[in-house]
């Protein structure tokens, strides 16, 4: 049996390959490319849904019949701006910029030194040659700046100091953030859900 991710994302893939492994998951874990999948939904749930079901659908039967198919979907939240950008993270624009230049531009302008936020994640994983699915999500708590501060990770990662830590996604090592992320406690989730639901071997 294998895992096989839904992603155009690389870094995404790197995380779930540590995350899952350091959850004892010894499945191999393979890429199907996402990047003809349009992300539509109004939720995180149906942006995974649509992922993996689409990408269910571009696997061959016979590997589908041997594969968990899963796709995530996942986003940062400002509480004080109506929880925006929310699902839209990954299309963030603001003063012709995207994504992480266009938070910190639009926090700038209006003069936010700090603001509480979080990420987010939903995964939903079909089941080895079935149309059953499993969902799970994880967040993560914080605060967002508009300073970026550190290199590793990617998207917002240099912007979000998690509650309880001075560091940033990006400053810290990958093998915290992969203990303390959204993504981390989704995947923990799903794991739990897999393993009652699947005799799951290598
Ligand atoms: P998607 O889940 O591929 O649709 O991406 C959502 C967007 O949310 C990404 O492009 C990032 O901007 C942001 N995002 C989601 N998870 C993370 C993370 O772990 N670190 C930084 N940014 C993230």
């Amino acid at each position: 049996m294998r895992l096989r991710l839904v992603t155009s994302n690389a870094h995404k893939l790197q995380e779930y390959g540590r995350i899952l492994g350091g959850l004892g998951c010894m499945l191999p874990l393979d890429q199907v490319d996402a990047d003809s999948v349009v992300e539509c939904g109004a939720t995180y749930y149906q942006n995974a849904y649509r992922k993996a079901f689409l990408g269910m659908l571009s696997v061959p039967a016979a590997l589908a019949d041997n594969s968990i198919i899963l796709a995530d979907d996942s986003g940062l939240e400002l509480s004080l701006f109506d929880n925006m950008p929310g699902v839209q993270s990954a299309r963030f624009r603001h003063a012709h910029l995207l994504e992480r230049a266009a938070l910190s531009a639009f926090l700038s302008e209006h003069r936010v030194s700090t603001t509480p936020a979080r990420f987010i994640c939903w995964i939903v994983a079909f089941l080895p040659g079935s149309r059953r699915c499993v969902a799970c999500s994880g967040s993560v708590s914080g605060i967002v700046t508009p300073e970026s501060r550190g290199s590793h990770g990617f998207g917002y990662d240099p912007l979000f100091t998690p509650d309880g830590y001075s560091l940033t996604f990006s400053e810290m090592d990958s093998r915290l953030k992969d203990l303390i992320s959204h993504r981390a406690r989704a995947a923990q989730a799903l794991w739990c859900a897999l393993q009652g639901a699947l005799p799951l071997r290598p």
